[in-house]
């Protein structure tokens, strides 16, 4: 009994440090990662559904990690944005997707706005706006097929100068999308003020459509509110042809989830969605 208490504390002692450490490990292997190539971008495809064709893509960060294997944002963006790198990482991002999309509209194939994530932190760095410009002169890729993505968040939402950047971004030319929202903080109000393109219908919606009916009048007053508004709505998170069918009731057309397509490492989003059109 007294080897077991020894042991669990010794276990419960060692989680506790891993726990502090690993962060710090995780961190450091990042910045490493940067400059290793092991940061790699999939490309999930957006679809008509009405046409049953591709229109667009969100480009999502992995890490192949050499030990580890393939670990997902979610487990190192909020590690790069404790310790600073998210702005590195963000920036790396958006010019490889804006390279990758030139290097497939130079191919020939037909052109598609992506779209990329940014974090609360990155969409307030002073300097975010000539940031965008720069990658763009990078990479030679006309500004409308760039598409960004913002979280709805109390962060983004309440910042005094929230409204001016959002519509020096879309000076530049570049499209902006509200991510995830019903999930956070924006009241429905703010759809009016934010000058916003896209609303992207946060996957809880699409898995309560099926459930019940309150759920699916919610979503329905959304994309209605939206359609007053002139503001594009595309559901993530879509799985099923009920749920695409429910959509296009509503008149939500624009789809992105699993029914359709998972990310794909670019040279397979290249091979199944470009090649053949
Ligand atoms: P998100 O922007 O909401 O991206 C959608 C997530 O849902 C992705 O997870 C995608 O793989 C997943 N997904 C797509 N379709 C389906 C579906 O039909 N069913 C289900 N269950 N899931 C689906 P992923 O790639 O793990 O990304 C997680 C989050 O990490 C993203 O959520 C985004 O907030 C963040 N993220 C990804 N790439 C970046 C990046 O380059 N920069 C920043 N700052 N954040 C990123
Ligand atoms: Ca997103
Ligand atoms: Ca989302």
């Amino acid at each position: 009994m007294a080897e077991r208490n020894i042991f669990t504390l010794r276990l419960e002692d060692m989680k506790r440090r891993v726990s502090k450490v690993y962060p710090r490990v995780m961190a450091k292997e990042l910045k490493r990662a940067i400059k290793t190539n092991e940061l790699a971008v999939y490309y999930q495809p957006k679809v008509d559904t009405v046409t049953g064709k591709v229109v667009g893509a969100e480009a999502l960060i992995r890490w192949r990690h050499p030990n580890r294997g393939l670990i997902m944002p979610d487990q190192f963006i909020p590690v790069a944005e404790k310790a600073g790198i998210i702005i590195e990482i963000g920036k790396w991002m958006m010019l490889e997707v804006c390279r990758q999309n030139k290097s497939w509209q130079d191919k020939g194939y037909s052109k598609y706005r992506i779209s990329v994530n940014i974090s609360a932190l990155e969409f307030h760095q002073s300097n975010l706006v000539e940031e965008i410009k720069q990658v763009l002169k990078k990479s030679g890729l006309e500004a409308k097929y760039l598409e960004i993505e913002l979280t709805e968040s109390k962060a983004v939402i309440e910042e005094d100068q929230t409204i001016d950047k959002m519509k020096e971004i879309k000076a530049l030319g570049v499209k902006l999308a509200l991510d995830d929202f019903g999930t956070g903080y924006s009241a429905l109000g703010y759809l009016k003020v934010l000058p916003i393109d896209i609303l992207k219908l946060d996957k809880s919606f699409i898995t309560e459509l099926e459930k019940d009916t309150i759920g699916r009048d919610i979503t329905a007053s959304i994309i209605r509110l939206a359609d007053i508004l002139d503001i594009g709505v595309i559901a993530e998170g879509v799985e099923t042809r009920a749920q695409i069918d429910l959509l296009a009731a509503m008149g939500c057309h624009i789809v992105q989830g699993y029914y359709y397509g998972i990310p794909l490492p670019a040279h397979c989003f290249e091979e199944l969605y470009l090649k053949e059109l």
